[in-house]
């Protein structure tokens, strides 16, 4: 008899339930590990609504804090019963998008011997829990690739202290590593919602001496403030683009990192631009955008736009955790609220409507 685990699956669209499932079998390069604690992603929120395709019956969730429960034989250098976490993306690391340097667009394992197979790429296919394969919000989760994914949480760090690292800490702070900052550059970052918040303390450890924070809710840019925001700008009061021309004199910003993923928010990130400046883009977009040809300064601009998906690996993990065992950043004020992992329905009414305040919650299954 298989032993079975609670699991949060997508049933349909406005359906995410909490059902039985087999604990998975263990294969020569995965782990299985215990969740501990994990949280709901925004992005969890579009598949809830099915404005992002899942098959049915999928667990959802991309980020695991736990304890290994089972490891493969292929795996070694850990130990059942350690600690880890492993990234809300987790590439092969043997396909040639890994080795050409882009491992969230690994598409190595998709299909054996096909077009993927063949060269390894696939758009976003890195991000494997609750997309392709079964993830996170679920008393257990198999984790792929064990080897190059599981990362060991320090001695002294809680689950809640590292519950960013899978996701928002690595993909706030890729998109403050694309934005090209440079000690003593002007970044304004659009959106604080809990990636944005995070991309604003990247910039800041990366050295930014004027860090605008932008959002229409008080309360997050009140956050943004705590995580490195000098000044911020609530879009319902003013309008930011003349804000942030005053604040830089005309020049402009070095960089502008857009967090949300809609037109105004990407097209306001060009046009607080100086020449030359850098638009890293971290929105998931779900229509086509067009490009202001003013501000793009007809093509003329030597401007540079980069997107990004979070990057995972045991290597980066270890680095997020290093930051926050070093003290550089606590993201502890970020988790809001916590839930039973038996009650993660009622966990995405109130994180989709963004009640109280919510920024994340903590889901624990026991
Ligand atoms: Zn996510």
């Amino acid at each position: 008899m298989t032993a079975k685990m609670k699991a949060a699956i997508f049933v349909a669209p406005g359906r995410i339930e909490l059902a039985e499932k087999p604990i998975p079998a263990v294969g020569a390069t995965d782990a299985l590990v215990r969740i501990t604690t994990t949280t709901i992603c925004g992005t969890d929120v579009h598949i809830l609504k099915g404005e992002y395709p899942v098959a049915k019956g999928l667990t959802v969730g991309h980020e695991p804090v736990g304890v290994i429960e089972k490891l493969g034989s292929g795996v070694s250098g850990y130990t059942e019963g350690q600690r880890v976490i492993a990234g809300a993306i987790c590439p092969s690391f043997t396909s040639y998008a890994c080795q050409d340097g882009v491992p969230s667009q690994d598409g190595a394992y998709l299909v054996a011997s096909g077009q993927c197979g063949a060269h390894g790429y696939k758009a976003t296919a890195g991000w494997r829990f609750g997309n392709i394969i079964d993830g996170t919000q679920a008393e257990y989760v198999l984790v792929p690739d064990a080897q190059a994914n599981l990362a060991p949480v320090p001695d002294g760090l809680t689950d809640e202290q590292v519950l960013m690292c899978p996701d928002i800490m690595s993909t706030g702070f890729k998109g403050a590593e694309n934005a090209n900052i440079k000690i003593g550059d002007v970044v304004v970052v659009f959106a604080q919602g809990p990636i944005g918040l995070c991309a604003t303390a990247g910039a800041r450890l990366l050295g930014a001496s004027l860090i605008i924070g932008v959002d229409g809710n008080d309360h997050r840019l009140g956050i943004a403030k705590q995580l490195g925001a000098d000044v911020t700008l609530n879009f319902n009061h003013c309008d930011v683009i003349a804000e942030v021309m005053k604040l830089t004199g005309g020049r402009g910003a070095d960089s502008a990192i857009e967090a949300l993923g809609t037109q105004a928010t990407f097209e306001s990130a060009l046009r607080v631009l100086k020449p030359g400046g850098t638009l890293s883009s971290l929105g998931v977009y779900s229509s086509d955008l067009s490009i202001p040809i003013g501000a793009f300064a007809a093509g003329l601009g030597d401007h540079t736009i980069r997107t990004a998906l979070c990057p995972g690996g045991k290597e980066r993990m270890r680095r997020l955790m290093r930051v926050i065992e070093s003290g550089r950043l606590d993201l502890g004020l970020l988790v809001t609220h916590r839930y039973k992992l038996d009650d993660i329905v009622a966990a995405y009414e109130m994180f989709s409507h963004q009640r109280d305040g919510v920024l994340k919650v903590a889901i624990k299954p026991h």
